[in-house]
């Protein structure tokens, strides 16, 4: 774990958060500011500093993640009427915490391009 990443901090419980799913691989919880009813960030628990550190050995990860997206947005009720799977990549992208993590948003229309 990096020592003072936040996101690593809350898989280590060291930082309390509203977490609404966990499996052996990833966390999701509510986003601390959420821009839609339902923002959910989905965490690996590996420390992974963007998604230009991926690397082939992530990409079974990856699809988890997306499978999990999925399937919290069916659980909660918005699936079908719509969602979005975000991923803000460095400081231009809108990235803010440096561990890679998946913003699921729904529970509104949301309008396309995002800003
Ligand atoms: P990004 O800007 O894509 O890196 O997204 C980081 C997200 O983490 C933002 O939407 C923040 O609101 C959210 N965030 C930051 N700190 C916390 C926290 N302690 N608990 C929950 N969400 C957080
Ligand atoms: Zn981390």
């Amino acid at each position: 774990m990096a020592e003072s990443c936040i996101f690593c901090r809350i898989l280590d419980r060291e930082i309390p958060a509203k977490v609404v799913y966990e499996d052996d691989r990833v966390v999701a919880l509510e986003d601390l500011n959420p821009q839609a009813p339902f923002h959910l960030l989905i965490v690996p628990r590996k420390h992974i500093r963007t998604t230009l550190d991926l690397s082939t050995a992530d990409n079974e990860l990856i699809g988890h993640i997306f499978q999990v997206a999925g399937k919290l947005a069916h659980d909660l009720g918005f699936a079908e009427d719509g969602f979005r799977v975000v991923n803000n990549c460095n400081e231009g992208g809108g990235q803010s915490v440096w561990h890679l993590h998946f913003h699921l948003l729904g529970g509104r229309d949301l309008s396309w391009p995002p800003g």
